[in-house]
């Protein structure tokens, strides 16, 4: 089932937007593509921030938790957002993951305040490299405090099983690098961000 119009996710899509999303689409919640064996890869290629976040494997629920979280959705909310590969392979990459990580937070709260009390964000990349690199530890995981960046630092979808690529072609999306070249043909790739949204509400 896919929302009626996209009118009532306006705000939502405008948000992506605003944060360079090319491309945007929405569709059930129940369609999003959970696979344990992508999240496995976590564990089996450590990307160098593995169990040093409270928002990375082990420490998150995991594809099992993600399809019970699934239950209480109503839609996903998927966005592109297309990068120069070169920027991906410099140090500017957790600048990129950042921006996301921060647009999916904020539409999270925007989603909470149109109705969707449950709503989630997920992103890319790890909270502790991007936000807390010059911080020993995560705070949380060391229970010295709440996280340092409630209202920017979300969980990455790797950590899920969450499969991006299909997500995106189920979301009308197309993944693939040959399109989204710019005119100059400078080799492009591409970061994704999902809410989740959902709760009860009256409004609907
Ligand atoms: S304190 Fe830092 S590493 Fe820990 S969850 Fe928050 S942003 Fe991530």
């Amino acid at each position: 089932m896919r929302p009626n119009s996209t009118q009532e996710f306006h705000e939502l899509i405008r948000m992506a937007h605003g944060s360079g999303a090319n491309e945007v689409g929405i569709i059930d919640a129940r369609e999003v593509p959970v696979l344990d064996s992508l999240a496995n890869l976590c564990g089996e290629t450590p990307c160098g921030a593995f169990g040093l976040g409270k928002n990375c494997p082990p420490h998150v629920s995991g594809p099992d938790g993600f399809r019970e979280l699934m239950k209480r959705m109503r839609y996903a909310l998927v966005f592109r957002i297309d990068v120069p590969e070169a920027v991906m392979f410099s140090d500017d990459r957790n600048e990129v993951f950042g921006l996301v990580q921060e647009t999916v937070a904020a539409m999270e709260n925007t989603a909470i305040q149109m109705g969707y009390p449950d709503s989630k964000g997920f992103a890319g990349g790890s909270c502790k490299t991007i936000f807390c690199h010059d911080h020993a530890a995560c705070r949380v995981l060391s229970e010295q405090g709440t996280c340092r960046n409630p209202t920017r630092a979300r969980p990455s979808m790797s950590g899920f099983g969450i499969y991006v690529r299909e997500l995106l072609e189920k979301a009308g999306i197309p993944p693939d690098k040959r399109n989204v070249r710019q005119d100059d043909q400078e080799p492009m790739t591409w970061v994704a961000g999902l809410v989740m949204l959902g709760g009860t509400t009256d409004r609907r």
